[in-house]
């Protein structure tokens, strides 16, 4: 059998170990410690903005503190995009609020402005103003961010950015986690970039920030006894994982020219085959291309197709089942226009990692050719 193809595996620059050696080396084994500060500011210095940094252990506990500190609590509205992972819209849930999904557009697969406009205009009719929107960077694409903050500015609604997938995209040459009141990073083994596990909230003061760190190490006010008048949590990044961070930073920008590369090879390879086709970048967009993504002419062809990849041993992914389909928030109210089920339909998901030889993209590209030959 051919050596498993992933979708998208954690690849090391070199420089991780020594971070790391030096985290056993100074005995700073802890949620604290010179490399979360440090990753912190390689962040910062990345995002090229007056922003602020919280490591995090995930981008799930990100996502949960950008509520709490959007003042998200039980009984409130939270619009969601649709078509996304589940752990966008899960924290609205830990929070006791309502997730209301809204579906996206077809220029970028993002959460759609038009869609969005209802969905404000009816929960507004029906009494509540929901009190935040997450909207997504799906794939390593940026969301229609000019739409989307002009209706932010227009209700008054902050927007908190998920940009779990989008390190290293920019929009009209700002980068992807600075649009939102709060935004999120994502450092997860899957991701472009990854410290196994992890995460980061952007903020764009310095006092949201330290309520994120503050909330995140137990909420334990300014004492020399344990001291608590607010609920805390244990949401820190490791001082080792905070290591193998700032190797991954050394590296970031190599990883977005090979993921878009991997999209180029497979753009090009495929483009006799008129049945696929690929997202471009709409003008002033710049992809990561997290995962290249092609869309085929139905779930029929999209299926054979991941089968008989699957039979050489290569991973592939229909595109994220949007959230209104999940069995378990079907039944929260959602604002369609069928773009998000189409795509999820019809859509598949190729191996994408920066670490892909070139060996291996022509046994993913040759496995599709013999798909559409026989
Ligand atoms: C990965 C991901 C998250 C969650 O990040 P974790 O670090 O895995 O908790 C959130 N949103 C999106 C869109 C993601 O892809």
């Amino acid at each position: 059998m051919a050596s498993k193809i992933w979708l998208s595996s954690p690849h090391m620059g070199g420089t991780e170990q020594s971070y790391v050696n030096n985290a056993f080396d100074t005995n700073w084994i802890a949620p604290l410690g010179p490399h979360v500060n440090g990753f912190e500011s390689d962040l910062e210095s990345y995002l090229d903005t007056d922003c602020n940094v919280a490591a995090l252990s995930s981008g799930t506990a990100a996502l949960h503190l950008g509520l709490i500190l959007l003042n998200v609590g039980h009984g409130d509205e939270v619009i969601c995009q649709s078509k996304t992972f589940s752990a966008s819209a899960n924290p609205i849930v830990y929070q006791g609020a309502t997730p209301i999904f809204v579906d996206s557009e077809r220029d970028t697969w993002n959460i759609c402005p038009e869609q969005l406009e209802i969905a404000i205009k009816d929960r507004i009719s029906k009494g509540k103003k929901p009190k935040a929107i997450i909207a997504v960077h799906l794939y390593g694409m940026p969301y229609k961010v000019k739409d989307i903050q002009a209706i932010s500015k227009k209700y008054d609604i902050p927007v908190l950015e998920d940009s779990a997938e989008a390190l290293g995209s920019t929009y009209h040459s700002d980068k992807c986690g600075t649009f939102g009141e709060i935004a999120i990073l994502s450092f997860n083994g899957n991701k472009i970039i990854t410290t196994s596990g992890g995460g980061a909230l952007v903020a764009k003061s310095l006092k949201i920030k330290e309520k994120a760190v503050f909330l995140a190490t137990q909420a334990r006010d300014k004492a020399v006894e344990y001291l608590h008048s607010s609920i805390g949590y244990n949401y820190r990044l490791s001082n080792v994982l905070a290591g193998i961070g700032r190797g991954q930073m050394e590296v970031l920008d190599d990883h977005v020219k090979a993921r878009r590369r991997v999209y180029e090879f497979y753009k090009e390879s495929f483009k006799d085959i008129k049945e696929l086709t690929f997202l471009d970048e709409p003008d002033g967009f710049f992809s990561n291309r997290w995962l290249s993504c092609m869309v085929t002419p139905s779930e029929e062809i999209r299926e054979g197709i991941r089968l008989s990849l699957e039979k050489e041993n290569i991973e592939t992914r229909p595109l994220w089942k949007p959230m209104h389909q999940q069995p378990v928030f079907k039944d929260y109210p959602h604002y369609l226009n069928g773009v998000s089920d189409e795509l999820f339909e019809k859509g598949l998901c190729l191996p994408s990692g920066s670490n892909l030889t070139d060996d291996e993209l022509h046994r993913v590209a040759t496995a599709i050719k013999t798909y559409f030959r026989a």
